[in-house]
This record gives C-alpha cells, sequence and structure tokens, in this order.
C-alpha cells in the first residue's frame, strides 16, 4: 500500500514536471501557406498592380524581426495562389493537415497565410471542419510584401502571437487583420483597398492583436470546430451550390440555369430582408419542387435573415440564413448536403452555426 502510495506519487510529481515544462518550452506554430496579398509583390513599393502568391513562406517568415522569440515557426506551402482561386479542394487539405497536426502535443497553434477576397469564407469552412481548440488563425495583408508600409509582416506577427496564446483556445477560427481579432462566423471584408478591410458589423470584434500581445472581449457563441458535426475526412468534392444576386428586374432564369447546371443547392443574395422579385420567387419555388435546396440570404452588409417575413418559407420550401451573408450561407449548405437532410433540418443549422 505504502509503495503504491510512494509510486503515485512519483507518477503525479513527474506528471507536475512535465507540465511545467511545458509552460516553460517555447511553443511550437505550424504556419499553412495558402497564397494571397500577404505573399505577393510587385516591381516597386508605390504601384497598385502587383502578383498575389508570388512569395514562399520562407521569405515572409524572413520578413519579420522577432517571430522566433514568439514560437519556433515551421512553415509548410499548402499552395500560392490569390484567393479568387481558392477552391474546397485546397480548404479540405488545410483542414485535414490541421487535423493531423493538431494531434501532434508539441504542435500548439496554427496559422494559415490567405488572401483576403475570400478570406471570411475560407476561414468559416476551416471553423466547421477543422477539429481542435487548439488556436486556428488565419491572416493576410491588403499590401503586397514589396508595397511602402506593407501591413504582411506586422499581421503575421500578431497572428503567431494569438495561436501561441491559450486565452486564444476554443474560440474557433479566428482571422487577425490590422489588430483586430475576428470570429469567423462574423467577419466580412468591407473595403476592395483598405487596410482596415475585415469588421465584423453584427457582433464586434473577438478581440485585439497588438505586437504579439493579446486583449480578448468575447467567444463567439456559435457551434464550431470540435462542437461541429461536418467531418471532411472522406470528402471528395462538395456538392455545387450557386448564389443568384437579386436586384431590381434581376433576371429569373438564372435560378433555372443553376438547376439545369446541376446545383444542389442555391443561396440567394437578396435584397432586404431576403427579399427576391416575385419572378426570382417563382423559380426558387420552382427549384425546390426539383429538390434543390434555397437559402434567402442578404445582400445588405448586416442585420439578419428571417423566417416568414415578407415571404411565406413554411408554403415555399424556404431557408432563412439567419445571420450568415450569401457566400458564408454556400458554405454551410454546401456541407450541410453532404447527407441528406430536410429543408427544416438545414434551417436549424443556420441557427446554430
Ligand atoms: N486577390 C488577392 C487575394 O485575395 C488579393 C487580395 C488580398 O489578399 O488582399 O489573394
Amino acid at each position: 500500500m505504502r509503495a503504491m502510495t510512494r509510486h503515485a506519487l512519483g507518477i503525479a510529481m513527474l506528471a507536475m514536471l512535465s507540465l511545467a515544462h511545458a509552460a516553460d518550452r517555447k511553443p511550437n506554430v505550424v504556419i499553412l501557406a495558402t497564397g494571397g496579398t500577404i505573399a505577393g509583390a510587385a516591381a516597386t513599393g508605390t504601384q497598385s498592380g502587383y502578383t498575389s502568391g508570388a512569395v514562399t513562406i520562407d521569405a515572409m517568415l524572413a520578413a519579420v524581426p522577432g517571430i522566433d522569440k514568439l514560437a519556433t515557426v515551421k512553415g509548410e506551402q499548402i499552395s500560392n495562389v490569390g484567393s479568387q482561386d481558392m477552391s474546397f479542394d485546397i480548404l479540405m487539405k488545410v483542414a485535414r493537415r490541421i487535423n493531423a497536426l493538431a494531434a501532434d502535443p508539441k504542435v500548439d497553434g496554427f496559422v494559415i497565410t490567405h488572401g483576403t477576397d475570400t478570406m471570411e469564407e475560407s476561414a468559416f469552412f476551416l471553423n466547421l471542419t477543422v477539429k481542435t481548440n487548439k488556436p486556428v488563425v488565419m491572416v493576410g495583408s491588403m499590401r503586397p510584401s514589396t508595397a511602402v508600409s506593407a501591413d504582411g509582416p506586422l499581421n503575421l506577427y500578431n497572428a503567431v502571437g494569438v495561436a501561441v496564446d491559450p486565452d486564444a483556445k476554443g474560440r474557433g477560427v479566428l482571422v487577425v487583420m490590422n489588430d483586430r481579432i475576428h470570429a469567423a462566423h462574423s467577419l466580412t471584408k468591407t473595403s476592395t483597398t483598405a487596410v482596415e478591410t475585415f469588421l465584423s458589423p453584427v457582433r464586434g470584434v473577438v478581440g485585439i492583436a497588438s505586437y504579439g500581445k493579446n486583449d480578448f472581449y468575447q467567444s463567439p457563441s456559435w457551434k464550431h470546430t470540435t462542437a461541429s458535426e461536418f467531418d471532411i475526412s472522406k470528402v471528395k468534392s462538395l456538392p455545387r451550390v450557386d448564389i443568384v444576386y437579386g436586384g431590381v428586374d434581376a433576371a429569373a432564369d438564372l435560378i433555372d440555369a443553376s438547376v439545369e447546371r446541376g446545383a444542389k443547392g442555391i443561396v440567394i443574395a437578396g435584397v432586404g430582408n431576403g427579399n427576391m422579385n416575385k419572378a426570382m420567387v417563382d423559380a426558387a419555388a420552382r427549384a425546390v419542387k426539383k429538390g434543390v435546396f434555397v437559402v434567402r440570404s442578404s445582400r445588405v452588409a448586416t442585420g439578419f435573415v428571417g423566417r416568414n417575413v415578407e415571404l411565406d418559407d413554411d408554403k415555399l420550401g424556404f431557408i432563412a440564413s439567419d445571420e450568415l451573408n450569401p457566400q458564408k450561407s454556400r458554405v454551410l449548405l454546401s456541407l450541410a448536403l453532404l447527407k441528406p437532410r430536410k429543408a427544416a433540418d438545414i434551417q436549424a443549422l443556420f441557427g446554430a452555426y
């Protein structure tokens, strides 16, 4: 008995020592690079034209003095594309790589470099498909690496600062740009050119990142990462989901064309509260009758789309996007359609994620 107690005590002390050691060691961060302006290069420092995704992760890291003090950083080049060419294939590769590396206790966090154009939907996709509570932080820049006052190096420094912060754990995929920490659910790109392009207009930022130190204000309340039911480990491709934009006299036959071309889901970037003209409503109702799922989102930047406001969703079989903009609605609907579901079940997903 006494021998056993001594044995248990020994194990407890060893565990405490290894914990103390873990706290002492420099954190390890894996950077998965995908391209974007942060890896962009121009011929001069003051021109607006440049080539996106031209600089490797090693060159990017070399431009950030002091990053090695925050963490031991290892870079992996997953792709090198402008994010207009981001694909679900590349994103699934990123998600799978994170899921594999997250099992390694020596890896403390992840940073993904990415173009800003589609950053919000990629962040949302990863938020739903990575299965770890370790920090996963996306980062980009608005100015190429060769520009005067390039914003990439400090953004990258701050992203690593968030990735090593134990306080960042369990908050889902975060985006760090221009000193702000955004939740994948909430951020959106609001300016084609300004450095302060990302806002989280409805929910506000998750926190502030400042030279490697962070202040967290809130935790996103939607399901994500370890609580997400979406599993892409064996998925080869996602079903086609199109977005059709509403407006004055908008052409309804784009909805019919989308159905003909094999879309399994259609997101309407509607006017106002997810509205559309009569011809579009009729076309969308035809699509539903053919088994295509129709989500009503909005082209408006803030607010949410509720059920049965000006359209009878119950009768028409439509789904309301709640707080998700069209591009994020497309991501959620694509993942939702990986298995057979009823419209009511998909509606519930739009409230949960
Ligand atoms: N189109 C580029 C991209 O999304 C430029 C935008 C950026 O990264 O800031 O990768």
